[in-house]
């Protein structure tokens, strides 16, 4: 690894430290029951989860946003972060007697796409705590099928398992939320943190 992995890598896991991602909050009234009815029927429609993630990467380009956010927001929402994304995939996954979980991820970058990425998040008003130098915090999910877990990248609309192994786009760091929170798996590891999930039961 690099010398801006080293800089900048441990001072990011510390500032992340337990967070766990965001997740959609539910009004307590027809609004987001309504909404939240509207995505699965619609999730329900896609034949796979392929299909499902280039749905979701499609009708919600990736793009910054105020938390917390509502399901009522989504139908008409422009954008969805990388948590959010994630989570209405891991609702719709569940929906289909899927087992899946989100994943947090450190990834690779570069100077002129982080500053392409915080010139957008500082725009719209919104935090942009998720960069440290060339890295950046992302979420994504783990989905459990045909025996084995797979990566899966929503804001991407691709598989996660398909990212480089060293250099721009690559994953530096993960864990998965919820289940091991707090003990990040370092390096070319995604492959070791998927494989060691256990089967769901
Ligand atoms: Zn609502």
């Amino acid at each position: 690894m690099g010398g801006d992995v080293t800089a900048h890598l441990h001072p990011l896991l510390t500032r992340l430290g337990e967070r766990a991602p965001w997740a959609l909050s539910l009004h307590d009234a027809p609004c987001c029951r309504r909404a939240r009815a509207w995505y699965l029927q619609r999730a329900r429609a896609a034949p796979s989860t392929d299909a499902l993630v280039s749905w979701v990467h499609e009708r919600w380009t990736w793009g910054p946003h105020p938390w917390p956010l509502h399901w009522c927001d989504v139908p008409r929402a422009p954008h969805l972060d990388c948590e959010a994304a994630s989570h209405v995939v891991v609702e719709a996954l569940r929906d289909r007697g899927v087992h899946a979980e989100v994943l947090q991820v450190i990834e690779r970058f570069d100077a002129s796409a982080v500053t392409h990425w915080r010139a957008a998040w500082v725009g719209a008003g919104v935090p942009c705590d998720w960069i440290a130098g060339d890295l950046v915090y992302h979420a994504a999910v783990a989905a459990f099928e045909g025996g084995a877990w797979r990566g899966w990248d929503p804001s991407d609309g691709c598989v996660l398992d398909d990212k480089p192994v060293r250099g721009y786009d690559s994953v530096v760091a993960v864990r998965v939320a919820g289940e091991a929170r707090g003990s990040w798996a370092l390096g070319e590891a995604l492959q070791e943190v998927l494989r060691g999930l256990a089967a769901p039961g």
